[in-house]
């Protein structure tokens, strides 16, 4: 029993906290084992990109000095890039970062955000912390049900939040139903869509392009994922400027660091590493599903870099089995799907390492 937890907002104390991955260098100590394989956290298998790591050796000269908190460099960079201002970009520690930001800037305690069934579990927890009401719409077929949730939508909704495609069941919503509830949302609800798989799938010039039609759209998007710099924390929000500014005036002056804004704008530019990326992720996908379908287990269709499985047990208990051969997954019941793990897509010998385990344990 927590004793301060009379003195603490209701809405914290009874917030359950977030559970990452368990880190490698934990299952380390705990079985005294150095072979490895981390499957739990969506991270890319072949480390940060090249050209990153570069950037950081030189920043690192220069970490006496305080970051640009206008991050202005990068935002040029992203800017170029996708073809849009740079006084539509907010710069994150991380995209959870900003997810926080967005939730702070329009959500009070009387007010509802709406989110799907199955949907990434950072959105409980800033409605929660805000101590906000969370509407939960029910899935279909594991992924957003775009019209229960529109269904939910209230005068008291400030904010929708849509992961395409979803973690951690992996399911993506096909653009034009996903333009077409974006364009029936009433004014007073601001629509967060959470990118941040989205390098592994469609075009990710279709969303941008909404910006311009849609003022009460917020894109959010991370260097975490297929950029490889989970590691460094830096994420960031595309929105109509007005937005941007007002998420601008609740940030901390310099939420993103050095070494993490010069990395991310080197990352940007190596093509050469997105595109492996995405080559090593669709060449693991299909050994995982192949490799999973041998084993007569069912998968769910997914456009990121993960694939989550239902085990027919526990799924704990598969993950606890999973550890003593050296391999950490992701165990799901946290998001009611007990029968389920989440396995993200490794190195080809990652992949065949899992598949091996997989074969004795279920
Ligand atoms: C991983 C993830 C994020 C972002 O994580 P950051 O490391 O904070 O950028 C955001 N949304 C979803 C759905 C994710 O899976």
């Amino acid at each position: 029993m927590n004793r301060f937890c009379d003195l603490a907002l209701p809405c914290i104390s009874q917030l359950h906290p977030y559970q990452p991955g368990k880190p490698i260098t934990e299952l380390q100590r705990e079985l005294g084992i150095s072979e490895i394989v981390k499957l739990a956290s969506n991270e890319n298998p072949l480390g940060p990109a090249p050209a990153a790591r570069q950037a950081i050796m030189a920043a690192s000269e220069d970490i006496a000095r305080y970051p640009d908190g206008n991050g202005f460099s990068l935002k040029q960079a992203l800017s170029t890039k996708y073809g849009i201002s740079s006084a539509q970009i907010i710069l994150g520690n991380g995209s959870n970062d900003v997810l926080e930001l967005i939730a702070r800037v329009f959500v009070s305690p009387q007010d509802e955000v709406v989110f799907s069934q199955y949907a990434f579990a950072v959105y409980p927890i800033v409605t929660q912390a805000i101590g906000a009401r969370a509407v939960v719409a029910p899935a279909k077929n594991y992924g957003h049900d775009l019209h229960a949730m529109a269904e939910r939508i209230t005068p008291r909704t400030r904010l929708v939040f849509i992961a395409n495609p979803n973690n951690p069941t992996g399911t993506w919503l096909k653009r034009d139903e996903l333009e077409s509830f974006i364009q029936h949302v009433p004014d007073h609800v601001i629509v967060v869509l959470d990118e941040a798989y989205i390098e592994y799938g469609d075009d990710g010039q279709i969303s941008l392009d909404w910006l311009a039609q849609y003022p009460q759209l917020v894109i959010t998007r991370t260097f975490s994922k297929a950029y490889g710099l989970a590691g460094l924390r830096v994420g960031y929000a595309l929105s109509h400027p007005d937005i941007a500014d007002l998420l601008n005036r609740v940030r901390q002056p310099f939420n993103v660091n050095s070494l993490a804004l010069c990395a991310a704008e080197a990352a940007l530019s190596d093509e050469d590493f997105l595109f492996r990326t995405r080559q090593v992720n669709t060449l693991g996908m299909q050994q995982l599903q192949t490799g999973l379908a041998q084993l007569q287990l069912e998968t769910i269709p997914s456009k990121g870099n993960f694939i989550t499985v239902h085990v027919r047990r526990n799924g704990e208990a598969v993950f606890n089995d999973l550890l003593h051969w050296g391999i950490i997954v992701r165990p799901l019941s946290n998001y009611g799907l007990s029968a389920f793990i989440r396995i993200s897509v490794g190195l080809p010998e990652e992949n065949a390492r899992l598949l091996t385990a997989m074969e004795q344990i279920v």
